[in-house]
């Protein structure tokens, strides 16, 4: 799209008419034009720009110096152009549109700007504040001559941005491409102001080192990413930034920070916290670094002020069950700007500056095709539940091509890429060509991939036999064009759970679509939670039968047709002919888990009107609650132990499959579900002590001789998963590439020691 600001970047002493409007008029370095023949990669193009700006060519040395430089980490580019351009210069934009813009050598003067995709500068939407502050000689050229004003040369280089996402390595072994601070980063570039630094705890880096750079950048604005169980390390570094005699702005975000909100700003009265999409977030913080706009404009944040504008202060209701309440605000409260809905967020693409290194690190590539979901889970705070919005899967082309050059750069990854939408179909009309259009995109890069949907994406009881026809069909497509593997989050298979869950579906629904999915040969991965506060002993024993039911995992029937499938899905003799034999619990992704009753839920309200609450921990966004069964509640305690004590490893297993392929993938599936096996021993044991106990309130004996029992349990089945693990790992090692086996061996190591039970407070998202 033209930009409504284009004519006043274009210089008109520069244009003329009649002139070959690719060359820069009036340049001394005259073998040197816009159109640039020849010059067709980014590196070429950077090379013109470089000789535009010294009116010299570039020597061999440093032209390979920087042909080494990858396209996408644009502050390496930048530092090794320090000392080869004459004057001050800045690397900005987007990864997919990066600008030089360098001062040129005296005898040219001015400055060059060279857009390094080879589109022309005319086609760029440049942002407001570049209107009459920068002026482009030749703009329907990608390198150009053009007067950049002492402000617009002050936003290309200020501020200084550090953006650091938070993680305890401990729990999480192996990295996931850091999403959040790299869209982020995209966000801040694309309004060409200032420069960005990003750094990840997953890739190596300590609390100590991003201590460190923050004392060499000396950043003007710090933004910090965490999750769930990061509130010490978030602590930590906002004590550091906002005890330095000059802190700077500090933005923190995340699903965390976003629940712990008033906790946060009470502690740190400069601080603000991010609260929906942070894209818009971070390009208003930086026009409020330049004065463009006021802090209450800044879209999306709680903050501790006096509020102007459209802040608005939200008051607690005195007491349970009165609402909230709008009122006039005071100085010192605390206070949000609106949120822009994820629908009007058009940009959800990340900048690529860490993804060398996470494959360094052993960990996958992900990307984010839409926004939310089409759910209401009731255990769900999450503000865009219910709201699902698409990104514009016709842009992927672009980014898939600059992922898969990284992906070149390291052949021994799996070239798998991890779309960790909540909801990757969605809804509407056009919810099926979207797909088949980001399936196909995908498969045309040569990538395959993995993400989360419903379960009614594949059976839905008010839906007819042609359109699971049609499902069942696009399943076969999505695998047959790369599709690795789609988790769903059924979270039970008891009809009455699921109704307290709001999940929307039916137990009867699940077990046709697992069923649809298996027969179709669709890999999947399935979500469970085994415990919730507010369930009976006899849920749990239908729990416990559903996780079991070997009639639930058919084989993939590739000769079949989808007609044959979806009319043979509910007949017992389909089933029996065609079943695995194998529990479905070996396809439960993680076993054993329990509710968490999380700030804001309706789950927990409900939890609260029967009285169960007990103290809120706002650093983890959630409440402790007792379970209406104390039985189950020590069963769901004793149940967390057992996750914990293996998560580190299952989790290592877990990584290192997603990026490795064939046997070894196959190895590593076969060690996490030797884990499953035993947690499923685990949980008949736990029943059967059940029915020992009275469900009536327990005394402390009682409790403590169950409390007894339930240990025994864990390190009767503990000394057996060892004894398992041993033989299933000691197979797996070496087929394993050196690095992964060094790796698995490593955490196996750590786990097969004597260790204590104890809790490690993880927690992994939705769709995770
Ligand atoms: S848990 Fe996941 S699927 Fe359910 S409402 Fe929340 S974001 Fe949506």
């Amino acid at each position: 799209m033209l930009p409504k600001i284009l004519p006043a970047l274009v210089h008109p002493a520069r244009r003329s008419p009649g002139s070959t409007p690719a060359h820069t008029s009036g340049d001394s370095t005259s073998r040197v034009s816009g159109e640039a023949p020849g010059r067709t990669t980014g590196h070429e193009r950077l090379l013109a720009g470089v000789e535009h700006a010294t009116g010299i060519p570039v020597d061999a040395a440093t032209a390979t110096r920087l042909g080494a430089i990858p396209e996408t980490d644009p502050n390496a580019v930048a530092a090794a152009l320090t000392g080869v351009l004459p004057g001050r210069f800045a690397v900005t934009g987007t990864l997919d549109r990066r600008l030089l813009f360098a001062e040129r050598a005296s005898q040219a003067s001015g400055w060059t700007i060279a857009d390094l995709s080879g589109q022309e500068h005319l086609t760029r939407s440049w942002p407001q504040w570049a209107q009459d502050r920068i002026q482009i000689a030749t703009p329907q050229t990608w390198l150009s001559a053009g007067e950049v004003s002492e402000e617009a040369a002050q936003r290309l280089l200020r501020p200084r941005v550090l953006l650091a996402a938070l993680y305890h390595p401990e729990w999480f072994p192996l990295p996931r491409f850091p999403l959040a601070i790299s869209d982020l980063a995209r966000a801040a570039r694309s309004t060409l102001i200032g420069q960005v630094t990003l750094m990840d705890m997953q890739l190596g880096a300590t609390l100590d080192d991003i201590r460190a750079a923050v004392d060499d950048l000396a950043p003007d604005v710090v933004g910090v990413s965490a999750t769930f169980g990061q509130h010490d390390l978030m602590i930590e570094l906002l004590d550091d930034l906002f005890g330095s005699p000059r802190p700077p702005l500090v933005l923190a975000g995340g699903s965390l920070t976003a629940r712990n909100e008033g906790l946060l700003l009470k502690r740190y009265p400069d601080l603000m916290v991010a609260r929906g999409a942070g894209e818009p977030t971070i390009a208003d913080v930086l026009s409020h670094f330049h004065g463009d706009l006021e802090r209450d404009q800044i879209r999306g944040i709680g903050y501790t002020g006096a509020a102007r504008g459209g802040g608005l202060m939200i008051a607690r209701p005195a007491t349970r069950g009165e609402q909230s309440t709008l009122v006039r605000p005071l100085p010192s409260a605390a206070l949000r700007t609106a949120t822009l809905p994820n629908r009007a967020v058009t940009e959800i693409l990340p900048e690529l500056d860490l993804l060398d290194a996470t494959f360094d690190h052993h960990g996958v590539a992900q990307l984010e095709t839409s926004r939310g979901c089409t759910s209401a889970c009731s255990f769900c705070p999450r503000s865009h539940k219910g709201k699902w919005a698409p990104g514009g899967a016709q842009d992927l082309d672009w980014i898939l091509d600059a992922m898969r050059t990284v992906f070149d750069r390291h052949p021994g990854i799996s070239r798998t890429l991890y779309l960790v939408d909540e909801e990757i179909i969605g809804r509407g009309d056009d919810a099926v060509p979207r797909i088949r259009a980001i399936a196909a995109a995908l498969q045309a890069a040569g990538l395959s991939w993995e993400s989360s949907c419903r379960i009614d994406q594949v059976v839905r009881p008010d839906r007819d036999r042609d359109w699971h026809l049609e499902r069942a069909q696009l399943w076969r497509d999505l695998v047959e064009q790369g599709l690795r593997r789609m988790l769903f989050g059924v979270e039970s298979g008891v009809s009455s759970i699921l109704e307290r869950f709001n999940k929307d579906t039916t137990s009867d629904q699940n077990a046709l679509a697992i069923r649809t999915l298996s027969a179709l040969g669709v890999p999947t991965r399935y979500t469970y939670i085994t415990f919730d506060h507010l369930m009976d002993a006899d849920e749990l024993a239908a729990t416990h039968a559903f996780q079991g039911r070997t009639d639930l995992l058919l084989r993939p029937l590739p000769h079949l047709s989808v007609e044959e499938i979806i009319d043979g899905i509910d007949d017992p003799q389909f089933v029996a002919a065609h079943q695995t034999g194998r529990a479905f619990y070996t396809g439960i992704s993680y076993m054993l888990v329990s509710m968490e009753c999380l700030s804001g839920a309706a789950y927990t309200r409900a939890v609260q009107a029967r009285g169960l609450t007990r103290t809120a921990r706002p650093s983890m966004g959630r409440v402790d609650a007792e379970f209406a069964d104390w039985r189950i509640g020590a069963c769901s305690h004793h149940a967390q132990l057992w996750i914990d004590r293996s998560f580190a490893l299952d989790y290592t297993a877990k990584s290192l499959e997603k990026i490795l392929n064939g046997q070894p993938r196959d190895l590593l599936h076969q060690a996490r579900v030797t884990i499953r096996h035993a947690a499923y021993v685990v949980l008949t044991e736990m029943l059967a002590l059940i029915d020992r106990y009275s469900a009536q309130s327990a005394g402390r004996t009682e409790a403590l001789r169950l409390k007894g029992n339930l240990q025994a349990v864990l390190d009767g089945e503990l000394a057996e998963l060892t004894t398992r693990m041993a033989t299933v790992v000691n197979a797996a090692l070496p087929a394993l590439p050196d690095d992964a086996q060094a790796l698995l061996k490593a955490e196996y190591e750590r786990w097969r020691q004597p260790q204590p039970w104890r809790l490690i407070n993880a927690a992994e998202a939705c769709g995770t």
